[in-house]
């Protein structure tokens, strides 16, 4: 049995955490951290729900189901959230990844619902072509106030780089110093939410286990926040053919998500009705990403675009074929790019029709009459 128990919202020094413990009852962990927590500066620490261990049950019931223990929530939970996790969620998780078993899922009771639901309507910001797609659809576009963007978060819980890595660490901070610039600049309040759920993923893991610690992080203020986008990175047409055993986002979630909720926090998965080109398209004329856009997967000292990865060409071949690569000059060296464009467009039309990326790139150029090696 794995237990998790002993709920407390306490602030010390600058910042206030929501914590609970974990205990391996019948087995010696294999984790050196004691308790699971969430954490932001003090001045935030009522965003939090302490009333609730919903933001407790996810990667508690991933590693119960890892390790083949049942699960005691020793408090309350969200009845919606309960009853989705009794019925549906561990079939998902089974079918995504087989290193899983289904197990008992136990808690103590429910929590009250809300009289009423918190104002935030949120999504993380990364500054990457999926945050900033749905930033300007639902913030910038967006007209009703109950589905309009009015804050920010970038939850620090390895979505944004090897968190074990000091020098990574370092580079973490300096994408959530951009960020928080980015959102200066649109005038959104932009949150640091801090957590250890990272210290309990297996290295192997990491893509599987990584979305399961986002959604943690977003029910953890579920009693601010009545609404979050959660941005994805394929088509529904992709997700269905390039579905991918590896990756949560690519394999489940348009399911999973939807069953992810309380009653008082929706989350929504946004971005399926585009591809990727289509999002760059979508932001292609706008300040904020032409100053910010970071999509890079590589290490660098001061966390700019190498402009030689995967996801830097990816990002600048469709700029280039709506010639409006110049406009990007701020944030990728476009001279570094034209030394290796031509072999960027021989990979699209290599992999077209087998990787997804370049398989809609080749598309994009062919719609636009771009010519192709
Ligand atoms: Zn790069």
């Amino acid at each position: 049995m794995i237990e998790i128990s002993n709920l407390r919202k306490r602030t010390s020094g600058d910042v206030t955490r929501l914590e609970a413990d974990i205990k391996f009852l019948d087995m010696t962990s294999p984790y050196k951290e004691k308790t699971l927590y969430f954490e932001l500066d003090k001045k935030y620490g009522h965003l939090f729900a302490d009333d609730s261990y919903d933001a407790f049950v996810l990667v508690p019931l991933w590693l119960a189901m890892l390790h083949k223990q049942d699960l005691h929530i020793c408090g309350n939970v969200s009845k919606k959230l309960y009853q989705n996790i009794k019925w549906y969620v561990p079939k998902i998780l089974c079918d995504f990844y087989n290193a899983l078993s289904p197990v008992k899922f136990i808690v103590d009771g429910f929590t009250e619902p809300p009289k009423k639901r918190g104002k935030i309507v949120a999504t993380g910001i990364s500054c990457g072509v999926d945050s900033l797609a749905t930033i300007h659809d639902h913030f910038i576009n967006e007209t009703d106030q109950d589905y309009k963007i009015n804050a920010l978060f970038y939850f620090n819980c390895a979505a944004n780089g090897d968190f074990d890595d000091p020098k990574w660490q370092g580079l973490i901070l300096k994408r959530a110093e951009f960020c928080k610039l980015a959102a200066k600049d649109l005038g959104l309040p932009c949150y640091f939410l801090n957590t250890n759920l990272h210290a309990f993923r297996k290295a192997k893991d990491w893509t599987k286990f990584l979305y399961l610690a986002i959604y943690s992080c977003v029910l953890s203020v579920s009693r601010a926040v009545s609404r979050y986008y959660v941005p994805n990175a394929l088509n529904y047409e992709q997700i269905k053919k390039f579905s991918r055993r590896d990756d949560m986002s690519a394999f489940c979630d348009l399911y999973l998500v939807p069953l992810i909720q309380n009653e008082r926090t929706e989350l929504i998965i946004d971005g399926g009705q585009y591809r990727r080109v289509d999002k760059v398209k979508n932001i292609a004329d706008w300040s904020i990403a032409q100053k910010y856009l970071n999509v890079c997967n590589n290490y660098s000292e001061d966390a700019s675009n190498c402009g030689l990865c995967d996801k830097c060409l990816m990002t600048m071949f469709p700029l280039e074929v709506m010639g409006k690569l110049d406009a990007f000059a701020k944030v990728f060296d476009l001279a570094k790019y034209r030394e290796v464009a031509e072999d960027y467009k021989a990979h699209c039309v290599a992999k077209n029709g087998r990787r997804v990326f370049a398989t809609e790139n080749f598309e994009f150029a062919k719609e636009n009459n771009f010519p192709m090696p």
